[in-house]
């Protein structure tokens, strides 16, 4: 039997999280892999052990280190949380008891978590939340959702679920070949490769335009259903974001659930990063329509101060999830007729065995409150806007875009240097850190507020480092 002593490890991560969030130390440092292999000495501990005790203390700040820190006020760059610590206090847990959330007996509680943030999530959206006791789950009309490993995988477990209900012979015959599917042309990445992963190929898309923002113009869809009428091809849904990922603008959702619901044609919502914003007053307007999707993606990972990773797969009608993916007959241990006291998630996902997802989220929401994590994204959200109007009346600097959630895209205009090789330089030294993505053909500078720490100094530095560059 051993003691959990976790007195180096909590007093390890504090002080890690001290420095990071006063931006004494660099937010990223870069050095190459064989070196730091080498100063780590992985092979040493691999050799002989004795990694825990007063061993664990010397070696946990040198392996903190080379940790890209997301508390830093200066780190500006992937979508992913900085989060909050008892979040990642739920995680550790979890870690430890190892209770599996896919079925319920090998997590009660933990399954029993995943529910109740699930209907949580549901009444966000407007949907109705699944009843708590089996025998009321006969009948009727509720929701139903399922947390997962990343907003990628829910993407395509929910564009599988759209082909089951619209062509369900595809589990024994294929894809029929007139199958086609409609995509803003800003989807992420996931999405397009989802639909090559089931094997449509990519002649399967129908790319919906969009404006100068990058969001969908809704009165050019009738021309692209007539097309896809013309062409012999059948949709089986039609996917907007909410929002993009390399500009964060919202899809009209609304009128785009108009044309939907006209053509009885499934919405897939992709809300990875920006459904966040439904627990905002101030910002949920953007999500004005979502209610009337068939399925959401919203990953608590990147704006509720969750650990990676935590994805909400969520629709409307239950009955489109439980019946959507096809369980073979070779699963007889897992899958059978049982006394069932509470509820299993393993035909809901692609996954077999998955850790307690809910409990990255449960515990900073049940620390913070709803309102902790509300009056975050609300703060996130109105420092991009104040961000965005400081540097767009700089005559050196442009926006091609006014954000509507946390990202910013901005250039600078006055230098002989590309947009990347700035960016190479800011990260290399790591004095901050944040990424570049191509808009309209044209590579830009991209912030994605995900510190609690970062304020509107931080942009003045940043924007005083560019010029000296
Ligand atoms: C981040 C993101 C994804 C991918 O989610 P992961 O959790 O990183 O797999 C998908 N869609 C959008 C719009 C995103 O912003």
């Amino acid at each position: 039997m051993f003691k959990i002593d976790l007195k180096s490890v909590g007093k390890a991560l504090e002080s890690f999280y001290e420095q990071s969030v006063k931006g004494d130390t660099t937010v990223l440092r870069q050095e190459r892999m064989c070196s730091i292999i080498h100063k780590l000495e992985f092979d040493k501990y691999l050799n002989n052990g004795g990694l825990y005790g007063k061993e664990l203390e010397v070696f946990l700040p040198k392996y903190l280190e080379y940790n890209t820190r997301l508390h830093h006020p200066k780190y500006l760059g992937h979508q992913c949380a900085a989060p909050h610590y008892t979040a990642a206090i739920g995680t550790f847990i979890n870690a430890f008891t190892n209770n599996v959330a896919s079925i319920y007996e090998m997590g009660p509680a933990s399954v029993s978590m995943e529910y109740y943030l699930i209907n949580w999530m549901l009444q966000k959206i407007g949907w109705t939340a699944a009843p708590l006791c089996s025998e009321d789950r006969v009948n009727g009309f509720f929701g139903g959702g399922v947390l997962v490993n990343g907003g990628s995988l829910a993407n395509l477990t929910a564009l599988i679920l759209a082909r089951s209900k619209c062509a369900p012979e595809a589990w024994s015959e294929g894809n029929p070949s007139e199958l086609c599917i409609l995509l803003p042309s800003e989807s992420h990445y996931s999405i397009s490769r989802s639909v090559g992963i089931m094997g449509m190929g990519s002649q399967a898309i129908y790319s919906m335009d969009v404006d100068s923002k990058g969001a969908v113009i809704p009165d050019r869809l009738p021309g692209i259903y007539k097309q896809i009428k013309e062409d012999g091809k059948r949709p089986m849904a039609l996917v907007a974001n909410a929002c993009s990922t390399p500009v964060g603008i919202y899809d009209p959702l609304d009128e785009i659930a108009d044309f939907c619901e006209e053509h009885q044609l499934w919405l897939h919502i992709d809300g990875a990063h920006g459904a966040s914003a439904l627990l905002s007053e101030k910002f949920k307007h953007y999500l004005k329509g979502v209610n009337r999707a068939d399925s959401l993606v919203w990953d608590a990972h990147k704006l509720l101060q969750t650990p990676s990773l935590c994805a909400a797969l969520l629709l409307k009608d239950h009955r489109n999830l439980d019946g959507g993916l096809f369980v073979g007959e070779n699963a007889s241990y897992l899958f059978h007729e049982k006394e069932q006291p509470g509820f299993d998630f393993i035909h809901r996902m692609l996954e077999t065995t998955k850790s307690g997802l809910g409990e990255k989220l449960f515990f900073v929401l049940a620390a913070i409150g709803e309102e902790g994590l509300t009056s975050f994204i609300d703060r996130q959200y109105k420092l991009t806007r104040e961000a965005y109007d400081y540097i767009q009346q700089l005559s050196d600097f442009a926006c091609p875009v006014r954000p509507q959630s946390n990202i910013l895209c901005f250039e600078y205009l006055d230098t002989g240097l590309s947009q990347l090789e700035i960016r190479k330089r800011l990260i290399a030294k790591g004095d901050f850190y944040l990424t570049t993505t191509v808009f309209k053909d044209k590579r830009y500078l991209r912030l994605v507020f995900m510190s609690p720490e970062t304020n509107m100094e931080v942009i003045k530095d940043l924007i005083d480092f560019i010029r000296k560059l």
